[in-house]
């Protein structure tokens, strides 16, 4: 239940006169998140997470063969994703026309669009492509870039002649958008989101987004996931700090599904600004200029444990 206290009210003692009510298990605050990419940095633009070839750019520098993810090798292989597999990108929203992600966009087989009726009776009407928590409503694409980013990271579409490739050239992304414009959400909403994905039995969710105090609610929302089977995926956090010491959440929850994602560098260098944490955070994935898909049909550079974690989510 979300409750909204008058101005002249403190949140402390509101908070502890619900939880000493007898029917109420406790009470916290709704807490705001943000996005957690960098500033924008559209200097070099390859895909060096995916393929670290080290080649000229084309501003004509030339990089340094590095570390990537390695997927090629599976790509070689045939092993190119599956529309089957549903990715939950738990953020902005997702363009859902851009031509790189389109084919990638997740459908709900169970609802007829746009007919304002709820034919899954999942609760939601005409939930065809995912859900705003923000707004409430059934347009999940997105009006900011930070979502439609994480998306191409983890499936942007392979093997079409158009831009950029995903971890993955075939996948179903289910974009919830929870993160308004401005790239803030609350607690609130990112639970409802989390709720919804299970609920719709998602294999994984891309979390790159923290902030705010540790959630009892949120913590329970995480380990229904888990006991769904559900991985999920989190960013560890651009503080450049400590996740042992100081946490970050959901980054930090102390659940068996959780994964906390730090960012390196194209040469498998933990980025300046990333947290870290030897218990608190599980591995590192490309986080500095990475290329990605933006709204608009456009493309951009961006840095951030946010960058990392759909590299993470998309393997
Ligand atoms: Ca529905």
């Amino acid at each position: 239940y979300r409750v909204k206290i008058s101005d002249d009210q403190m949140l402390a003692s509101a908070i502890e006169g619900f939880a000493s009510e007898p029917s109420v298990e406790f009470a916290e605050p709704n807490y705001i998140v943000t996005a957690m990419a960098m500033p924008n940095d559209p200097d070099l633009t390859r895909l060096w997470g995916i393929k670290n070839t080290g080649q000229a750019d084309s501003s004509g520098k030339v990089g340094t063969a590095g570390m990537d993810i390695g997927v090629d090798a599976l790509w070689e292989a045939g092993q190119t994703g599956s529309k089957d597999v549903v990715v939950a990108v738990i953020d902005t929203g997702v363009s859902w026309a851009h031509p790189d992600l389109k084919d990638n966009i997740y459908v709900n087989k169970g609802e007829i669009p746009n007919n304002n009726v709820d034919d899954d009776k999942n609760g939601f009407v005409d939930d065809v492509h995912g859900w705003n928590f923000a707004g409430d409503n059934k347009n999940s694409s997105d009006d900011h870039d930070h979502g439609t980013h994480c998306a191409g990271t983890i499936g942007a579409m392979g093997n079409n002649g158009v831009g950029v490739v995903g971890v993955n050239w075939n996948v179903s992304i289910m974009p919830i958008k929870f993160l308004t414009a401005s790239g803030s959400g609350t607690t609130a909403d990112a639970i409802e989101s989390i709720n919804y994905a299970t609920k719709m039995k998602v294999h994984v969710m891309s979390n790159s987004w923290g902030g705010g105090g540790e959630s009892q609610a949120m913590k329970q929302s995480i380990q229904a996931a888990r006991d769904a089977g559900i991985l999920f995926v989190a960013a560890a956090g651009n503080d450049s700090s400590n996740n042992d010491r100081t946490p970050t959440y959901p980054a930090n929850y102390d659940v068996e599904n959780v994964v906390s994602v730090a960012a390196m560098d194209n040469q498998g260098v933990l980025a300046s600004f990333s947290n870290y944490g030897v218990t608190k955070v599980h591995v590192a994935a490309p986080g500095v200029r990475v290329l990605s898909t933006v709204k608009s049909g456009g493309y951009d550079t961006f840095s951030g444990t946010s960058m990392a974690t759909p590299h993470v989510a998309g393997v």
